[in-house]
């Protein structure tokens, strides 16, 4: 069985142009969507995270601002950041980007970014809007996901839908978001019991472990579609996903691959948040 490749390269691709013709659009009426990045320390790897959604922004149409404070910013320095960010008309998106350094705590400054500028979708109002169903904007990676299978027309309705990894950013929503497309799902983590036998009733696999090849092709059932969220290193250092590719796409009907899968669709659909929330702080539709 030769499985469909899906390819988040063109489809984060097609996301972002979507993006930046309605960006356009706004623009004829005044409405530049703003979006305002803090980083905190000099972590390596959020410095390369927080360049791409600068370019990102860029390459869309938006204002963008970033906010680079020192590793030594207190706690009450940094509310009082994004409450200052959250009383500006033209800033509609406020990110940080996580992880924060030691001392500082995630939750205080999530809580702190008003609902609707939160574009990552971490605030507990936002959480709690998506066990509602009732949401304006959906966590990136998650969404990034539900965009990919429905390009490849992947049927989730009634299908046994099997998400590895229960984190608040990728797991838990994950599953959330199949359930409300009827999907039957199931959320396994570490604790999980034979885990290869729930692993193999998926038509639908999502793997969020964080774990370079941790899915290998007795996990999989033959024509299931496998999602791969994970970014890891293999032995010799290569960007890989959590699932063993070569010994499974043989064997499934879809699967992204790691690079060019999952990855490319979370700042595309960070585009897409800000976006919404543009609108929405401007009084237009959805
Ligand atoms: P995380 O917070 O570390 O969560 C990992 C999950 O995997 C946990 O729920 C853990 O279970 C579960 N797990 C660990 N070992 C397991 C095992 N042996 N069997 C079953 N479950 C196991 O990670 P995350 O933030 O969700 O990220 C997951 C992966 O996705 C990482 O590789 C990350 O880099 C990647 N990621 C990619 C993007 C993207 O844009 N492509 C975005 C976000 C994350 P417990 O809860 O029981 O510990």
């Amino acid at each position: 069985m030769s499985p469909i490749i899906i390819d988040g390269k063109k489809i984060s691709a097609d996301v972002r142009a979507q993006v930046a013709a309605e960006t356009a659009k706004l623009k004829e009426q005044g409405i530049v969507p703003g979006l305002a990045v803090i980083i905190v320390g000099d972590d390596p790897a959020s410095r390369v995270y927080v360049n791409n959604k600068k370019k990102a922004c860029a390459d869309v149409g938006f204002y963008s601002e970033e906010h680079a404070l020192p590793a030594e910013t207190t706690q009450e320095e940094l509310v009082a950041l994004v409450q200052q960010l959250n009383q500006r008309k033209d800033i509609n998106g406020i990110l940080c980007q996580l992880p924060l350094p030691k001392g500082l705590d995630d939750k205080a400054v999530i809580n702190a970014i008003a609902p609707e500028k939160d574009v990552d979708a971490f605030h507990p109002s936002n959480v709690g809007r998506i066990m509602l169903g009732e949401y304006s904007f959906l966590p990136c990676t998650p969404a990034g996901v539900m965009e990919l299978l429905h390009a490849a027309d992947v049927e989730i309705s009634g299908k046994e839908c099997v998400v590895i990894g229960r984190s608040n950013i990728v797991g838990k929503p994950m599953g959330m978001l199949l359930l409300h497309e009827n999907g039957t799902v199931t959320i396994c983590h570490s604790r999980t019991k034979n885990l290869a036998e729930v692993t193999r009733r998926a038509d639908v696999l999502v793997a969020a472990v964080g774990k370079a090849k941790f899915v290998t092709a007795d996990m999989v059932k033959p024509g299931a579609a496998v999602i791969d969220v994970g970014m890891n290193r293999d032995e010799n250092g290569k960007l890989c996903g959590d699932v063993d590719y070569d010994a499974v796409a043989p064997i499934c009907s879809a699967i992204t691959p790691v690079p060019g899968g999952v990855g490319p669709m979370t700042i595309a659909m960070l585009m897409r948040n800000t976006l919404t929330a543009a609108r929405m702080q401007n009084g237009l539709d959805n």
